[in-house]
């Protein structure tokens, strides 16, 4: 029966952002066997647990979207934490998948693997030409290790892993706590409070002049199934196996300035924008080339300013629910 056909897919990190869209996209694709697992039934930073998981499960692809994740702030305060549990759970889930038979893997990483003064637009070929920006140094080094477990796995053992590195991603269950989360989140919030309590200004963080390039997540699930379902033999031939993670973006960035007038404007905020240089402005400029999944089929879909005010749409909402 058709049921039998539908690959078992594990979602990795369904809870989160990015895997709930995941499971969203999965679902309205038609795939009909999706496995899930929240933290507290499987912690995937237990090796045994893992093993045990994928021996009983025997998914036949993963999406490996489960992280632990934050903005400039949470990256710069814990840098143990982020470097520990996502080498911890990349490990274990790799090696697990390669162990019990996976027949494709789809790895998540993030822009900031590329040095911080990389050529912008930054190619996938960036990659270890320079030195990393200190504030998600710990977090970058992980990802970087999950794209070369990857590619070792694919060339010792003859997998099919491959890897996929988005720019900065927004969206509906996005993080909106103002200490840990990304910039887009954080300002929504900062500027609903500001409109509700009527306040004369808001502060956004650092000097108002980094640039950075903003993904919707249905965006980014849709990348992710697109590069999913590509054929081993165009993945084989058109991608190099020892630079195979494909960046994942619009291709186009604002500065922090301007997207903090988008959200403004989105809000209904009418008050003044205030900029506070001891806050850190990390990376000057983090703009993806994204030329190499355009050759491979796909582009962005969702313009900025919509995504923002679906994204408030959803904040609105979920006031009881948001993280
Ligand atoms: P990054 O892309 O890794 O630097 O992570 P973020 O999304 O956290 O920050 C992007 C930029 O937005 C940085 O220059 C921040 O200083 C700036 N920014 C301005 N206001 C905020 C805020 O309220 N929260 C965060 N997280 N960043 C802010």
């Amino acid at each position: 029966n058709a049921q039998d056909l539908s690959p078992s897919i594990y979602i990795a990190g369904h809870r989160g952002m990015v895997g709930a869209a995941l499971v969203r996209a999965l679902e309205r694709a038609g795939y009909t066997q999706l496995i899930t697992r929240t933290h507290a039934e499987l912690d995937l930073t237990d090796q045994t647990a893992v093993e045990t998981f994928f021996a009983d499960q025997r998914p036949t692809q993963v999406y490996l979207a489960a992280a632990k994740v934050g903005g400039i702030h949470a990256n710069d305060t814990y840098p143990a934490e982020f470097l520990y549990q996502n080498l911890l759970i990349e490990a274990n889930i790799i090696q697990a998948a390669w162990r019990h038979g996976v027949e494709r893997l789809l790895f998540l990483g993030s822009s900031c693997i590329y040095p911080r003064l990389a050529p912008q637009p930054m190619p996938e070929t960036a990659l270890l030409t320079g030195p990393l920006e200190p504030t998600n140094e710990a977090y970058a080094i992980a990802k970087i290790a999950g794209i070369k477990l990857c590619e070792s796995y694919n060339r010792q053992y003859g997998t099919d892993f491959r890897s996929v590195m988005p720019t900065n991603l927004y969206g509906p269950g996005d993080n909106f706590d103002l200490a840990n989360s990304h910039v887009l989140p954080a300002l929504i919030r900062k500027f609903h409070q500001a409109k509700l309590d009527a306040a004369p200004s808001v502060t956004v963080w650092g000097s108002g002049t980094p640039r950075r390039e903003f993904l919707h997540v249905d965006d980014m699930a849709a990348a992710c199934l697109h590069v999913m379902d590509l054929d081993p033999d165009t993945w084989r031939t058109q991608v190099d196996p020892r630079c195979s993670h494909l960046n994942v973006g619009t291709g186009v960035d604002v500065t922090i300035a301007e997207l903090a007038h988008m959200v403004a404007e989105v809000v209904g905020f009418q008050g003044q924008l205030v900029f506070d240089p001891s806050k850190p402005d990390g990376t000057p400029r983090k703009l993806l080339d994204v030329t190499r999944l355009r050759d491979l089929g796909w582009t962005a879909a969702i313009d900025l300013t919509d995504g923002i005010r679906q994204t408030y749409h959803w904040f609105l909402e979920h006031q009881g629910q948001i993280r």
